[in-house]
């Protein structure tokens, strides 16, 4: 009995065994779902943007046999889109539900190009005062990163950098050649053309002196070769040289001028230049006034019985010669009689008495001593001309006219009627005789433009004075 029972457990166990191994080998011996790819068996794969990608293959392996089944792949991937992308591959064989994986990533590995605009070498003081000439940068995949780019000062070059979105790097560089050539600039403080009295004191009003590459220029030079006690244009050089021996120079010109008369110095009025203005005071008298004193000019207005009182004062007082020119300046009324050409004058005559406390005995005819305005009443130029004279006036016609009263009054706009008037004065002047320039200050482009024919004029050396007892009358040829 006893060797029955132990018969029987043996097979039990033995059966058991049997049970355990298959279990255990139905449990570890499974078929495998492999990923193929390129012949190989993967779980990643790297491919590049907008490459061409199959799906991989697989195989299923069962006892290093090949076996035959339908594998459903799930999943997608896109070529066009950096990224990574999961398929997943399933079957089911007898028992068994297999499943495998595999990561396919799609990477860029085109790196952005940088292009540099400009030269890929320049010159400058320094790298960091290099101007920068531009850049952009361009990705395969993310497009337009120039404001990415990042920039690196070094001494001798900048180098531009930048990564695009799958980290690939780019670095171009630009070269800069550490050289000044450039010389300092200089900028001249107050005016570039100083008019100066003869005798005066030449002050200097300086300048500012600015480098591209030196933060100061100490190596000035000034030629100043300025003689104020000799008239004439004077030139006054300015050299500045910076460390690099880079020079440059600006030049300011000095016209040292004696506007009073040659006459008693001379004894000549040949170049003198009387200045003459008729019809005011008016408006633009003190205008006028301001630029003569700015120069220190004197000059002679015949005035009429128009404006303010305060304007003949101060022709006065500043020096200039008030002479008579007519009360009305009405060619009928002044014109009509010799008794009515005297009242006229006496009526402006008084006035100015009163304003200076002495009687003017210079004087323009209305029209001048040529006018034919008068003809109305024949022969009466050819009296009065006589008359006033026998009652010791001194009549003065003119020999040089701006036109301010005649032809630059058709010019449309004021700038053309300044160098209309301009013109005629330049053209009208000479050194080979005395001027006597008619002028008038009821004209608003006359007042505006006289300081340039002043300048104009002292530039050329003329000398300029005011009308006297003295000085040689300046008569037209008598017309009626
Ligand atoms: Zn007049």
């Amino acid at each position: 009995m006893k060797g029955k029972l132990f018969k029987e457990n043996i097979i039990l166990l033995i059966i058991l065994i049997f049970l355990i191994i298959i279990f255990f080998f139905l449990l570890f011996v499974r078929p495998k779902l492999l990923i193929i790819y390129n012949n190989q068996e993967v779980n990643s794969i790297n491919i590049e943007l907008n490459e061409s990608f199959k799906n991989p293959t697989y195989k299923i392996k069962y006892l290093n046999k090949n076996i035959s089944s339908k594998v459903k792949v799930n999943g997608s991937v896109n070529t066009s889109k950096v990224g990574s992308y999961e398929l997943t591959y399933s079957t089911r064989i007898f028992i068994y539900k297999l499943e495998n994986k595999v990561v396919v990533n799609v990477i860029d590995k085109i790196p952005p190009v940088i292009t540099l605009n400009g030269n890929t070498e320049s010159n400058a003081c320094s790298s960091n005062s290099y101007i920068e000439e531009g850049y952009n940068a361009i990705d395969n995949y993310d497009g337009d990163i120039t404001s990415q780019v990042t920039i690196e000062n070094n001494i001798n070059e900048r180098i531009y950098k930048v990564k695009d979105s799958s980290n690939n790097e780019t670095k171009v560089t630009r070269k800069i050649n550490i050289t000044d050539n450039e010389g300092p600039s200089i900028k001249l403080k107050g005016e570039e053309n100083v008019y100066i009295l003869l005798n005066d004191t030449y002050k200097e009003s300086g300048y500012i002196i600015e480098d591209n590459c030196d933060s100061e220029i100490t190596n000035i030079k000034i030629d100043n070769k300025v003689d104020t006690t000799k008239v004439g244009v004077y030139t006054i050089t300015y050299t500045a040289t910076d460390s690099s021996n880079n020079q440059s120079s600006v030049k300011r010109y000095v016209y040292v001028y004696n506007p009073k008369t040659s006459q008693n110095m001379t004894g000549s009025e040949k170049g003198v230049i009387y200045l003459t203005f008729d019809d005011g005071p008016s408006t633009y008298t003190t205008k006028i006034l301001d630029t003569l004193k700015k120069y220190d000019i004197k000059a002679t207005f015949f005035v009429t019985s128009s404006g303010s009182d305060s304007a003949i004062k101060r022709e006065f007082e500043e020096g200039h010669t008030v002479a008579l020119h007519t009360s009305t300046h009405n060619y009928s009324k002044v014109y009509a009689s010799v008794e009515s050409y005297f009242k006229d004058l006496e009526t402006v005559q008084n006035r100015v008495k009163k304003i200076t406390n002495e009687t003017p005995t210079i004087i323009r005819f209305p029209g001048g001593s040529s006018n034919t305005v008068s003809k109305f009443n024949k022969g009466i130029m050819t009296i009065l001309t006589n008359e006033v004279l026998e009652k010791g006036y001194h009549y003065f016609d003119w020999n040089v006219s701006v036109e301010d009263a005649g032809g630059c009054t058709k010019k449309k706009t004021t700038s053309e009627k300044e160098n209309c008037v301009y013109n005629y004065f330049v053209k009208g002047i000479s050194k080979s005789k005395m001027n006597v320039v008619l002028m008038h200050d009821v004209k608003s482009y006359t007042a505006s433009k006289l300081d340039d024919m002043i300048k104009y004029a002292l530039s050329k050396g003329y000398t300029f004075d005011k009308i006297t007892m003295d000085t040689t009358q300046i008569h037209h040829k008598v017309n009626n």
